[in-house]
């Protein structure tokens, strides 16, 4: 997704939901922000989060999927459930 925002007075800029939960970006999470030559600014989870939920606890990353266990759990009971 891309969109434009305009920067507030005060420097800050909303995320919107969409471009958060592609990202798999939370409140609360820490990011770390960087600057590029050509001005581009990257936004980025300082440490790798679920991308269901936001923990930083107890993560694995599974085919490029930042996840943590709970999730995973939560995801195979309902694989599980499923298939019966
Ligand atoms: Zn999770």
């Amino acid at each position: 997704m891309e969109t434009s925002k305009k920067i507030c007075k005060n420097g800050s800029i909303t995320l919107p939901k969409q471009i958060r939960a592609e990202a798999g970006l939370f409140p609360g999470n820490a990011v770390d922000i960087s600057t590029s030559t050509d001005g581009t600014v990257t936004i980025k989870p300082t440490a790798p989060c679920c991308r269901f939920c936001g923990t930083v606890e107890n993560v694995i990353v599974a085919d490029n999927v930042v996840i943590c266990r709970k999730c995973a759990e939560k995801i195979i009971e309902k694989v599980g459930a499923t298939n019966d």
